[in-house]
């Protein structure tokens, strides 16, 4: 008779360890989830027996391919490309593409593990995938970045499909570069279908997607606030990042009578004590975005603002931190000082911005604290709702998808109260929010057999 394979967590971690030398990134996202199911599935047989955590944290596969393509000067450039497909349970592979210096297989790895939580949490059907390249679209020509994005194109389109993968944007991929790989997919198979999300809104793109990241780590916020009888309005609230996400949740904050007093990029941080009006943050949308400018360039134009270069801003002094920049920015000891400073909620717009110490240390110290896979699924939410209307061949109305995102949140905040809520009545949401995106997927798998 065969013997489940029940092993302990650092059993489970070792083995882990051993089959993915070299990917700190990964064993990290894998540790974090790990130390939440282990608890809740000790009882459960079911899920032992059928390795269901041990098969989730082995991507169904990962495609790896070589990117050439020429730039300006006429030099031949070579970079890498990658799919991470984790797992299609209850739906197409999701996740985006990024193209940074720092992308390799482990930190797309750890991206599309934990993008399959991400996605259960939302309520749609989409499985989790992350993909990118070691690009660097900073200091690139539009004509480069679009002959890189096709070039890009050339090799994925043959692994991904509106019903098999359906990947969009993330850091150094914007509505510009979907553009240019949706043209490159649509020239080489000639089909028009929602294989891409973020696009353009004359081809299919859905209102509302830019803002839904950022908005929706506010609305999650606010649910947690409101949990505790509390609201943004007054609160003094610091912001890491200066992309898509970080300008979005800067101003649905502001929108809700928060005071922002940062924003940053991976040159520094700015503080303006006034606090970062709409008017601000537009300028800073502009320069970022469009002008592909520094942030530290925000002092210059709006006077009693100060620059402090090579720092993240968690020294100052705030009620709520919106960590929206990268993973790995905020450490132990930053979580220290927010918490020594009075900070009661953080609210992860970026994808594992905290640490693993800094995680035991909101933990420890009971705060309100959202990890990225509840706090940041806004995004791939409404990007589940532009599938939708691809399929459908229609689109829905701002109000109407405003709404949605708003019942996304508010349904991922539900999840998170279900599986997180502790005997003291105080709420684990990193608890809550594993188990509930754990338990979706888990389920889906049982059902399949040993596939
Ligand atoms: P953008 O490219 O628009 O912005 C990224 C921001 O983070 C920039 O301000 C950038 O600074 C800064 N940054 C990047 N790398 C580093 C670093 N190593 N150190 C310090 N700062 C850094 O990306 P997004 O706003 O789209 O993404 C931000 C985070 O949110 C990522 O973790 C992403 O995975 C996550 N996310 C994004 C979603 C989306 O819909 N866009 C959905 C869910 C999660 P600089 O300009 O100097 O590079």
């Amino acid at each position: 008779m065969a013997v489940s394979d029940h092993v302990d967590l650092p059993t489970f971690m070792e083995g882990v360890n051993k089959r993915n030398p070299h990917q700190p990134e990964f064993v990290q996202a894998v540790q974090e989830v790990a130390e939440d199911i282990f608890s809740f599935i000790e009882d459960k047989e079911e899920y032992h027996a059928q390795q269901i955590l041990r098969r989730i944290a082995e991507p169904d596969r990962v495609v790896s391919f070589r990117v050439c393509w020429e730039d300006d000067n006429g030099n031949v450039r070579v970079q890498r490309g990658w799919r991470v497909q984790n797992n299609n349970a209850i739906g197409p592979y999701k996740g985006g593409l990024r193209f940074h210096p720092s992308v390799n297989e482990s930190v797309l790895k750890f991206l599309a593990f934990e993008q399959t939580f991400k996605n259960a949490l939302t309520g749609l059907p989409m499985g989790g995938g992350k993909g990118g390249s070691n690009f660097n679209p900073k200091g690139k020509s539009v004509r480069e970045i679009m002959r890189f994005c096709q070039s890009f194109m050339t090799e994925l389109y043959r692994h991904i499909g509106a019903d098999v993968d359906v990947p969009a944007g993330d850091i150094g991929v914007g509505a510009r570069e979907i553009g240019f790989m949706f043209g490159q997919y649509k020239r080489i198979t000639g089909h028009f279908t929602g294989v891409l999300t973020g696009k353009g809104l004359e081809y299919g793109g859905s209102l509302i997607r830019p803002e839904a990241t950022g908005y929706g780590a506010v609305y999650f916020l606010a649910n947690m606030l409101r949990e505790r009888g509390q609201d943004l309005q007054g609160k003094t609230v610091v912001v890491s990042g200066s992309g898509n996400v970080a300008t979005h949740a800067a101003e649905k904050v502001v929108q809700l009578g928060g005071k922002v007093v940062t924003l940053s990029d991976s040159g520094g941080f700015i503080h303006d004590p006034d606090g970062i009006t709409l008017e601000k943050i537009q300028w800073v949308k502009q320069h970022k975005t469009h002008r592909r400018g520094r942030i530290e360039d925000y002092v210059a134009e709006y006077t009693g603002a100060t620059y402090h270069e090579g720092k993240t801003p968690w020294g100052v002094p705030c009620d709520v931190a919106l960590p929206c920049a990268t993973q790995n920015e905020l450490l132990g000891e930053d979580a220290k000082l927010l918490v020594k400073n009075g900070c009661i909620a953080v609210s992860e717009g970026a994808n594992m911005p905290t640490d693993l110490a800094g995680v035991h240390v909101f933990k420890a110290a009971r705060i309100l604290y959202a990890p990225g896979k509840a706090a940041n699924a806004g995004g791939v939410a409404v990007s589940g709702l532009e599938m939708s209307q691809n399929s459908e061949r229609r689109a829905w109305k701002e109000s109407e998808l405003q709404q949605m995102l708003l019942d996304i949140m508010e349904g991922i905040h539900n999840s998170c109260l279900t599986y997180g809520r502790q005997p003291d009545g105080h709420i684990d949401y990193v608890k809550g929010a594993n188990i509930a995106g754990f338990k979706k997927v888990a389920d889906a798998m049982l059902a399949f057999g040993v596939v």
